[in-house]
């Protein structure tokens, strides 16, 4: 199992319904910053702002199409290298089991994903319309039904899971297409220091989300890990979290290191 699939494992282990009547957790490490515990229950929502009207935003001239109308298959494979489980159809994959990748690694990189959570909505909490937006594979923007939907606020729809909730909460009904506009800038090591952390940049349904905002370090369920070396390049990878959750038009465009 590659190592991303192993770093992942504990979160795609965790069984839906486990979560699915969590509202956050009080018993959790604090955060780097001393506000909020990681998972926070008592963390504030952000405040909820109606996106405009779901548009396809066809991809520019150079960029490099993960899934359009005519994708390849061998653009994505199983992140643990087994079989493929999940599903590409007129331009739609649908999850299987396990996680997603795509065979295309990426260090910076801009990243435009559009997923639809079901209809009629089921579940709650973590358990309505999760999946997940790894960049490099490691660090992941929730993907969640967060309309009408509580759940604690790192853990939402947009969040930088488990370290930042989203500026607010732009959430399309269920059902509807939705779309990240990420700017991605991978960690700087020197050697196995840390020099620079993972950066980003995401808009959810064309609404600014978080405006350049490092991660503390790779996504973890209900605790902050450690940067390694090995996060500073990876695969796009796409969550398996048990709900249907479909995505469509995927085009990254990789973006070359400044000077
Ligand atoms: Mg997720």
């Amino acid at each position: 199992m590659p190592w991303y699939g192993l770093a992942l494992a504990v979160v795609a282990a965790l069984p839906a319904a486990a979560q699915q009547s969590v509202v956050g957790y009080d018993d959790t490490p604090m955060q780097p910053d001393g506000k909020w515990r990681v998972h926070d229950s008592r963390r504030p929502r952000p405040p909820i702002v109606a996106p405009g009207p779901a548009s396809f935003l066809a991809p520019p001239a150079d960029a490099v199409v993960l899934l359009g109308p005519t994708t390849a298959a061998a653009n994505w494979r199983m992140a643990n290298d087994s079989a493929m489980t999940w599903n590409i159809a007129n331009g739609v994959l649908s999850p299987g089991r396990g996680l997603i990748r795509s065979s295309a690694e990426f260090g910076d990189v801009q990243v435009h994903v559009e997923f639809q959570t079901p209809t009629p909505a089921q579940g709650e909490g973590q358990g309505r319309g999760n999946s997940g937006v790894f960049l490099a594979c490691t660090f992941e923007i929730q993907v969640l039904d967060s309309y009408q939907n509580s759940t604690y606020a790192d853990g939402q729809a947009a969040a930088m899971y488990g370290q930042f909730p989203p500026l607010v909460n732009a959430s399309r009904p269920p059902g509807e297409w939705q779309s990240y506009d990420i700017a991605f800038t991978a960690p700087r090591f020197d050697g196995a220091r840390l020099v620079a952390p993972a950066v980003i940049t995401v808009h959810h349904n064309g609404v600014l989300v978080h405006h350049a905002r490092a991660f503390w370090g790779p996504t973890a369920h209900r605790r902050i890990a450690d940067y390694e070396p090995k996060n500073a390049r990876g695969p796009l990878c796409l969550q398996d979290h048990g709900n249907p959750v479909r995505f469509r038009n995927i085009w990254v465009r990789p973006l070359a290191t400044p000077p």
